[in-house]
C-alpha cells in the first residue's frame, strides 16, 4: 500500500514536470501590486471628497468613524468589489482559535416583486454578527448571552478574496461581545499599540520631537515544509494533527546541510511564484523566499509593515499557502515540528518602533543626540524583556512549540537579549562610566560619543538567541510558525509600553528637579542598564552551560507550555494590562483558558491518532509481516532444514509487536483516564503522563518500521515524504 501511495505520488511529479512545470509565469507586474485592496488610492477615486477625507483622518490619525459616511463608504466598497465579480461579503476576524474566521453574506436584496437588487449599507460594513457561540471564549459569555458582533477596522483594507470560482469582498474585523468584551486578538493589538505609542511619544517630547504617533512595525519570517500531497492525504498524522506522530529518522536527514539557501526545487518555486502572484494583488508586500536548512523546508518573508496590518497580512500569507499548495499537488505545512529529527518551523518576529515622521526609534542615528535618543529606547527593550521575560515566553507557548523551543535547533525557552558586542560594549561603559559623565561638560562620555561609529547593520549574527538586536530591529525568534503574531506582538508591546512609561517618568522627574535631559539620561541608564543587564547573552544559546549560567542569573527556565501560560495571568502582568486597558482580567484569563484548552485538545487529538494509528494501520502490517516470517520458518523446518537466522527474526519480531500493543494500550488507557478536575489538572496529566507515553509508543513503532518491508509498511516514510519533490 506504500508502495502505490509512491507510485502515484512520482507519477504526479512527472506529469507535473512534464506540463506546468514548462510554463513559464511571467514577471510580477508591479500593477497588480494591491489590485484587489480597496486602498488608499481607490478610496480616492471612488468617494466624495468630505467622505475620503473623514475615512483617512480614522485610519491615520485613529479618530473615530463618523457613522454618516458609513453608507457612502459602503456603497463605493460594494460597487468596487460586485465589478471585480463579487457576490458577497465577509466580515473576516481572528478568534481565540488559530486560525481566521468567516461568515459569507450575499449583496443579493430581494425587492419584493420577485427581483433583487445588490445592497450594502453602512450598517453592514461597520457591524456583523456571526454566530459567536461556538467560537472559544475562555467562559467569557455564558450561552444565554453568546452573541457578539464584529466591528469594522477601517486602519486594515477590504479586499476580495478569490477561491473556488466565487469573489468574496473581505473586511477585515475585529470580535466583541455585547458586554463589549474581547473575543479576539485584533483588538487587544490595536490597543496595545495605542499604549506604546502614548509612552513612547512622552520620551520622544523630551528630546524635543514633534512627533505625535508612534507606530509598531513588524515583520514576520514565516518557515514551512512542502511535501507532495499523495504522501500527505495518505497519513492520518498529517491531516489531523499537522504533524507525523510515527515516522523513523530517514538515512539522509539534514546532516549534509546541502539544503539551507541551495537551489529551490521546480513544483516549490512554482508554488511560491504562484503564492506571492495572489499575495501581491491582496497587497501583501512578500519579498524574500529561499530553501530552509531541512530537507524540503522554506522561508517566506515580506517587507516589514504597521504591525495590525502586519498580523493580517500575515494570516492571510498563511491562508493562502495552505489554499495554492493542491494547486501544485503538493502539501503546505505549517506545524512547528512535522517531523521528529529534522529541524522545525518557526516564524522571526521583527520588530521596531518607528515616529509618525519616519524614524526608527531602535536605528542608531548619525549623532549624540540622537544616539543619546536610541540608547534610551533600547535599554528600555531591554529592561522590557528582562522584566516580562514570563509574559512573552507565555505568549510563545503551545503544544507544538514546545517541541521546538530549547530543542538545539530553535533558541532555548530561556529569554535572553542579545546584543552584539559594540553594543554590548557601550552599555559596559555607561554601566560602568556613567556617574562620571559630566567630566565631559554635561554630556556622556566617550562611551556614547563613540557611537556614531556604530554601523547599522551590525554584522555578527547570532541565529542561537531567542531575541536579538539586528542592527535597526529587534528578532523574536521563538515565535512559532504556526501561531498568529498577534499575542507576541501584544506582549512585546505591553512589556515595552510598561518600560517606556518608567523611564519616562524617571526622566521627567529628573528633568523637573532641574536636571539637563544629557545628564537626565546618564543618571538613568547606568541604573537601568545594572539592573537588567543578566538578560543580556551574546554566546550559544543552545549550550548546556548557558542552561546552567542562566539559572545562576536567576532567568526563567518555562521548559513547556503548561508550566509557561500561568505566567499570562500573574498579578503583575494583570496589572500592567489594566494599567494600559489593553485587557481586563477577565479578557486575559479568558485568553489563559483557551490556551490551556488548546493544549490539552491538542495532545489528546494527537493521543487518540497515536492509538487509532498504532492498531489499524502499524499494527495489522507487523501482523502480516510476522506471519510471513513465520511460515518461512516452518517451509524451511518442513523442507528438514533449520533457519536460524529467520527463528531469531521471527522472536525479535513477536517481542516488538507485542511491545508495541502494550504501549498502544497503555497509551489508550492514560487517555481514558483523563478524570475530571481543572483544565490545568487535565494540561499536567496530558503533560506527565500523555506525553511520556507516546513517545515510548512512537520508539516502537518506529523500531517496527525499520524491519517491516516497504510493500507492507502503510505509511509514507520521512525518506520518501522529505526528499521526493
Ligand atoms: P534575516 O533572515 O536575515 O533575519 P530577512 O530579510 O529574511 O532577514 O527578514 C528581515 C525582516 O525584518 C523583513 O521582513 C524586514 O522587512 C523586517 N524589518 C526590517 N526593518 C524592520 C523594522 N524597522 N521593523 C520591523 N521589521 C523590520
Ligand atoms: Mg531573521
Amino acid at each position: 500500500m506504500g508502495s502505490a501511495v509512491l507510485r502515484e505520488a512520482i507519477s504526479a511529479i512527472r506529469d507535473w514536470s512534464l506540463t506546468e512545470g514548462k510554463e513559464s509565469r511571467g514577471p510580477h507586474a508591479a500593477e497588480s501590486f494591491g489590485s484587489l485592496v480597496f486602498d488608499g488610492a481607490v478610496q480616492q477615486k471612488r468617494l466624495p471628497t468630505p467622505v475620503y477625507h473623514a475615512l483617512r483622518r480614522t485610519i491615520t490619525q485613529g479618530e473615530p468613524l463618523d457613522p454618516s459616511v458609513a453608507d457612502a463608504i459602503a456603497g463605493a466598497m460594494k460597487d468596487w468589489a460586485v465589478e471585480h465579480g463579487a457576490t458577497h461579503y465577509t466580515h473576516w476576524f481572528q478568534p481565540l482559535t488559530g486560525i481566521t474566521a468567516e461568515k459569507h453574506d450575499s449583496f443579493l436584496s430581494p425587492n419584493g416583486d420577485g427581483k433583487a437588487v445588490l445592497e450594502f449599507s453602512g450598517k453592514e460594513l461597520i457591524k456583523g454578527e456571526p454566530d459567536a457561540s461556538s467560537f472559544p471564549s475562555g467562559g467569557m459569555r455564558s450561552t444565554f448571552e453568546a452573541r457578539g458582533y464584529t466591528a469594522w477596522d477601517p486602519t486594515s483594507p477590504p479586499w476580495l478574496l478569490y477561491s473556488g470560482g466565487a469573489v468574496t469582498l473581505v473586511i477585515p474585523t475585529a470580535f466583541v461581545s455585547w458586554t463589549g468584551e474581547t473575543l479576539d486578538k485584533k483588538t487587544p493589538l490595536l490597543r496595545s499599540m495605542e499604549a506604546l505609542s502614548k509612552q513612547a511619544v512622552r520620551v520622544l517630547k523630551l528630546f524635543g520631537s514633534t512627533a505625535e504617533r508612534v507606530i509598531t512595525t513588524c515583520g514576520p519570517e514565516q518557515e514551512y515544509f512542502l511535501i507532495d500531497q499523495y504522501f500527505y492525504l495518505s497519513r492520518p498524522d498529517l491531516i489531523n494533527a499537522g504533524r507525523t506522530l510515527f515516522g523513523a529518522k530517514p538515512p539522509k536527514g539534514q546532516e549534509l546541510e546541502d539544503q539551507y539557501f541551495g537551489a529551490i526545487a521546480d513544483r516549490a518555486m512554482a508554488f511560491m511564484s504562484a503564492v506571492e502572484t495572489e499575495l501581491y494583488k491582496v497587497g501583501v508586500p512578500v519579498k524574500t523566499r529561499h530553501n530552509e536548512v531541512a530537507p524540503s523546508q522554506y522561508e517566506i518573508a515580506p517587507v516589514f509593515e504597521n504591525a495590525n496590518l502586519a498580523t493580517d497580512h500575515q494570516m492571510m500569507t498563511m491562508e493562502t499557502m495552505r489554499r495554492t499548495a493542491p494547486n501544485y499537488g503538493l502539501a503546505c505545512l505549517l506545524h512547528e515540528k512535522p517531523f521528529a529529527g529534522v529541524n522545525g518551523s518557526g516564524k522571526h518576529l521583527n520588530w521596531s518602533i518607528g515616529d509618525d515622521e519616519g524614524h526608527n526609534l531602535l536605528s542608531p542615528g548619525a549623532n549624540t543626540h540622537d544616539n543619546l535618543q536610541f540608547l534610551v529606547f533600547c535599554a528600555a527593550v531591554l529592561r522590557a524583556v528582562n522584566k516580562w521575560q514570563g509574559l512573552l515566553r507565555a505568549s510563545i507557548a503551545s503544544a507544538g512549540n514546545d517541541h521546538r523551543l530549547g530543542a538545539n535547533e530553535a533558541p532555548p525557552a530561556i529569554l535572553s537579549v542579545f546584543l552584539g558586542d559594540m553594543l554590548t560594549d557601550i552599555f559596559d561603559q555607561i554601566e560602568k562610566g556613567g556617574a562620571k559623565s559630566t567630566k565631559h561638560g554635561g554630556t556622556l562620555d566617550t562611551g556614547v560619543m563613540v557611537l556614531p561609529k556604530l554601523p547599522r547593520d551590525a554584522g555578527d549574527r547570532n541565529r542561537t538567541s531567542p531575541f536579538a538586536f539586528t542592527g535597526n530591529k529587534f528578532e523574536f525568534r521563538g515565535v512559532s510558525s504556526n501561531q498568529s503574531i498577534a499575542y507576541p506582538n501584544i506582549a512585546l508591546n505591553m512589556a515595552v509600553t510598561e518600560s517606556l512609561d518608567y523611564m519616562a517618568t524617571e526622566l521627567e522627574k529628573a528633568i523637573k528637579g532641574g536636571k539637563k535631559l544629557e545628564t537626565a539620561v546618564a543618571d538613568l541608564l547606568p541604573k537601568v542598564i545594572k539592573e537588567n543587564k543578566r538578560i543580556i547573552f551574546n554566546g550559544n544559546n543552545y549550550s548546556k552551560e548557558w542552561e546552567k549560567e542562566a539559572g545562576k542569573r536567576g532567568l526563567l527556565n518555562l521548559k513547556n507550555t503548561v508550566d509557561a501560560l500561568p505566567q499570562l495571568i500573574a498579578k503583575d502582568v494583570v496589572a500592567i494590562f489594566e494599567k494600559y486597558k489593553v485587557l481586563n482580567e477577565r479578557e486575559l484569563h479568558a485568553r489563559y483558558e483557551v490556551m490551556v484548552e488548546t493544549y490539552n485538545k491538542t495532545v489528546n487529538v494527537e493521543g487518540q491518532l497515536m492509538v487509532l494509528m498504532a492498531n489499524r494501520y502499524i499494527l495489522p502490517a507487523a501482523l502480516d509481516y510476522q506471519k510471513q516470517v513465520a511460515q518461512s520458518v516452518a517451509a524451511v523446518k518442513a523442507a528438514g532444514a533449520q533457519s536460524i537466522e529467520g527463528k531469531k527474526t521471527l522472536d525479535g519480531l513477536i517481542k516488538l509487536i507485542d511491545e508495541f500493543k502494550r504501549r498502544t494500550d497503555k497509551l489508550q488507557k492514560v487517555l481514558e483516564h483523563e478524570g475530571s478536575g481543572s483544565a490545568e489538572k487535565h494540561a499536567k496529566h496530558f503533560r506527565d503522563a500523555v506525553i511520556p507515553a507516546m513517545s515510548v509508543l512512537r520508539d516502537a513503532g518506529d523500531a517496527l518500521e525499520l524491519i517491516i518491508p516497504h510493500e507492507l509498511w502503510p505509511l509514507a516514510t520521512y525518506r520518501e515524504m522529505l526528499f521526493i519533490k
